[in-house]
């Protein structure tokens, strides 16, 4: 069997409903998947649902936005897939802190439209946040916006030509309308974590200019690793699976697709397999819910 297990619906910055997705999964082949938008479990439901439906394994997740001191880092957070309401991915404590990381994006996000307009660029928060808006959700109530919802306003408003060229000339970190986000502190989110019966893995750690993450992370109790990533060349891969095996870390694997934000998607191009995706899968069906 094979299986992706970090993909993005647009309950954050994809663009495809989580329904779509695991069909989309299913019909390539894939046995089981992880939906793990940034800071929202809104996506779930309606994926687990799906899998059930192409019998595709649906592994709950999160991409939780944290820090370790200045540093920005991805922590992945998943869950059983049968756990009950209230318990794992519908924890109240879970739920609370991304109710509280989804506000803080919000406020950004108004913060992003602020400098855009003293820049003379017309793209209000609430056109932003209308576009994020999705079927369901209240508009103007986006679990999860940021800059790639910016960028579509951008995009649709004529000041930029593509995605890539919005950050480029607006939203990149150091590109005038750059807002900073708040961030929490990876300890914080591990020790949730363990509180409520998540499995953490640190995101594709070869993203960061941070070598010494994957030490620093395993010295707080993560449970595993990305070491499987479509931005992973192979030399970063096999560094992080001898990293794995010598510390005896979950290994997990993902594409990051966001459906076709930059027109291409990525559904397909990571597969996940083997030993370890069946280690991984029995340890979050062993946890507790
Ligand atoms: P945010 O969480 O609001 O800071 O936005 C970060 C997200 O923007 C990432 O998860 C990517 O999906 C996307 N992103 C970051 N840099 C770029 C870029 N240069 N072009 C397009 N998308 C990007
Ligand atoms: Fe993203
Ligand atoms: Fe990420
Ligand atoms: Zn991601």
């Amino acid at each position: 069997m094979k299986a992706d297990l970090h993909l993005h619906t647009w309950c954050s910055d994809g663009t495809e409903s989580s329904a779509e997705m695991v069909a989309r999964a299913a019909h390539l082949g894939f046995g089981a998947v992880g939906i793990t938008d940034h800071d929202t479990v809104e996506g779930i439901p309606e994926a687990l649902e799906a899998g059930r439906r192409h019998g595709v394994t649906v592994v709950p997740g999160v991409e939780m936005t944290s820090r370790l001191g200045a540093t920005e880092l991805h922590l992945l957070l998943y869950f059983n897939p049968s756990c009950r309401p209230g318990t794992g991915w519908q924890h109240p404590d879970l739920l609370a802190e991304l109710a509280r990381q989804g506000a803080r994006r919000a406020d950004r996000v108004r913060g992003i439209a602020r400098r855009l307009s003293e820049l003379g660029v017309a793209v209000s928060a609430e056109e932003i946040l209308r576009l994020a808006a999705r079927p369901g959700r209240e508009e103007g109530d986006p679990a999860a916006v940021g800059r790639p919802h910016v960028a579509r306003a951008l995009v649709a408003a004529g000041a930029a030509s593509s995605i890539d060229d919005a950050f480029r000339r607006y939203l990149r970190r150091g590109a005038p309308a750059f807002v900073d986000k708040e961030r929490t502190e990876v300890s914080s989110v591990l020790a949730l974590a363990r509180r409520i019966g998540g499995v953490s893995v640190l995101a594709h750690p070869g993203i960061a200019r941070n070598e010494s993450l994957p030490e620093e992370l395993r010295r707080l109790g993560v449970d595993g690793i990305e070491a499987i990533h479509s931005r992973h060349p192979r030399a970063a891969r096999e560094r992080y699976l001898r990293f794995a095996m010598e510390h005896g870390l979950l290994v997990t694997g993902g594409s990051d697709c966001h459906g076709n934000l930059k027109g291409e998607s990525l559904l397909g191009i990571v597969e996940f397999s083997g030993k370890e995706l069946g280690r991984f899968l029995e340890r979050v069906r062993a946890l507790p819910c």
